[in-house]
C-alpha cells in the first residue's frame, strides 16, 4: 500500500474521469458515430498492414496521417500536429503553457477534462459559469481573465455536454481584448454544426488561438485515437518539441491516413448522423406530450434535454439496457447520442413508457 503522502501533492483533488463499461443493449453516452465501417473499408485497413513495419516505431510527425487531415479538411500542414486523441493534447498544451500556479480557465458546465488535465499540470482553475442560457458570458470571461491573469482559456465549440454554440466573432472580440491568454477552441462537434464558427482555416491569422479536431466523432474512429491540433506553425513547432517522441501508434497513423482519403464516404456519413439527430429530436419531442423534458438546440450529435426527473430516467433507461448520460446540470439534464434507427426507435419506445 502506497502512502498517500508520497504521491505529488498537485493530485490532491483528482477525481478520474470514469467510463461506465457494463456492457448495454444500447449504448447512446459518449457521442460515438452510429456507423460501422463499410466492408470494403476494412479490407484496404487490413491490406494495408501486410506489408507494415512492426519491428520500426511509427513516424514520429505521422506526416502522412497530417497530410490527409490537411487535404480533408483544407489547411495547411505546417499548422497540424498529430497526438492521441484530443484527450493527449489537451495534456500537451498544459505541459506547453502552464508554469505550477498559472491559472488556467473553463467555463461551467463543459467537457470535464479540461479542468482534469490543468490540475494535473499544477495550474489555478478558474471556473467561469455560463449564463442562464448556458453559453458563455462573455463579460464575465473578460473580467475572470484579467483578475486571475488567465493563461489559458479552453473551451468546446459547440460545448459538450450542452450542444451550444458560441459565435466566432465574439470569441474573436475575447481573444484581441486578452493577447496575453492562450484560447484553444475544441471543435470535436462542428462537422455536425450547420452554423459554422469555426477557426479552424483561421489559425495563421491569430497568434493566440488554438483550434483542435478529432477522428471520434464525425469520422467514427474513436477506437483509432487520433485527435489533432492547428495553430500557427510557431506553437507546433513547441508542441511537437514538448510531445513524446512516438505519441501516434503507426496503426493509427495508416488507418486515419487511409479513413481520410474516403471524402464522399465520410461526408455522407456526417450528413447521415445529422439526420439521425434531428429524426431522434422529432420522435421525442412529439411523444413528450406531458412536458416531461425541456429540449435545448443542440448543434452536435447529441440531444440535451433538462428535466426534473432527469435522474429517474437515466436510471430506468440504465435498468432496460440503454446507456445515456446523466448531468446534474439546472436541475438535472440528459445528453442522448444520436444512433441508428434501430437505437433511437428503441429509446423513444422506453422512454413513452416511463412511468415517472
Ligand atoms: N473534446 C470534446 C469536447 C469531447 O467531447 C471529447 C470526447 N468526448 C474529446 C475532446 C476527446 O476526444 P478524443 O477521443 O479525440 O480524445
Amino acid at each position: 500500500m502506497f502512502d498517500k503522502n508520497l504521491f505529488a501533492g498537485k493530485l490532491a483533488g483528482v477525481v478520474p474521469y470514469k467510463v461506465d463499461t457494463n456492457t448495454y443493449r444500447v449504448r447512446l453516452d459518449a457521442n460515438e458515430s452510429f456507423f460501422a465501417l463499410p466492408n470494403q473499408l476494412r479490407l484496404e485497413l487490413e491490406n494495408s498492414l501486410l506489408d507494415f513495419n512492426f519491428n520500426r516505431y511509427p513516424d514520429p510527425d505521422a506526416v502522412e496521417l497530417v497530410n490527409a487531415f490537411c487535404s480533408f479538411f483544407g489547411v495547411s500542414e505546417k499548422c497540424v500536429a498529430a497526438g492521441n486523441g484530443s484527450d493527449e493534447i489537451i495534456s500537451i498544451l498544459m505541459n506547453c503553457f502552464i508554469d505550477f500556479g498559472s491559472s488556467v480557465m473553463t467555463f461551467t458546465p463543459d467537457f470535464s477534462m479540461y479542468a482534469f488535465y490543468a490540475g494535473l499540470a499544477g495550474a489555478k482553475v478558474i471556473e467561469c459559469p455560463k449564463n442562464k442560457d448556458l453559453q458563455i458570458d462573455f463579460d464575465a470571461a473578460i473580467k475572470q481573465i484579467k483578475q486571475n491573469n488567465v493563461k489559458l482559456c479552453i473551451f468546446s465549440n459547440p460545448c459538450n455536454p450542452t450542444g451550444k454554440i458560441e459565435k466566432k466573432s465574439d470569441i474573436k472580440a475575447l481573444a484581441s481584448l486578452c493577447p496575453d491568454t492562450i484560447f484553444v477552441s475544441d471543435e470535436a462537434y462542428m462537422d455536425f454544426s450547420p452554423q459554422d464558427e469555426s477557426f479552424l482555416k483561421d489559425t495563421e491569422k491569430y497568434s493566440n488561438i488554438i483550434v483542435l479536431k478529432t477522428l471520434s466523432k464525425a469520422i467514427g474512429c474513436a477506437a483509432l485515437r487520433l485527435g489533432f491540433v492547428v495553430a500557427d506553425e510557431s506553437f507546433i513547432k513547441m508542441f511537437k518539441a514538448v510531445k513524446s517522441p512516438y505519441n501516434v501508434n503507426g496503426v493509427s497513423q495508416k488507418f486515419g491516413q487511409i479513413v481520410l482519403s474516403h471524402t464522399e464516404l465520410l461526408t455522407d456519413c456526417t450528413n447521415d448522423i445529422i439526420r439521425s439527430v434531428n429524426q431522434l429530436s422529432q420522435m421525442l419531442n412529439v411523444q413528450d406530450t406531458s412536458n416531461l423534458f425541456t429540449f435545448e438546440k443542440t448543434y452536435t450529435n447529441f440531444l440535451f434535454m433538462k428535466s426534473q426527473k432527469a435522474k429517474a430516467v437515466w436510471e430506468y433507461l440504465k435498468s432496460n439496457g440503454i446507456l445515456v448520460r446523466y448531468f446534474d446540470i439546472d436541475g438535472g439534464a440528459l445528453r442522448i447520442t444520436a444512433g441508428s434507427m434501430d437505437e433511437n426507435t428503441q429509446l423513444c419506445s422506453y422512454i413513452s413508457r416511463f412511468g415517472g
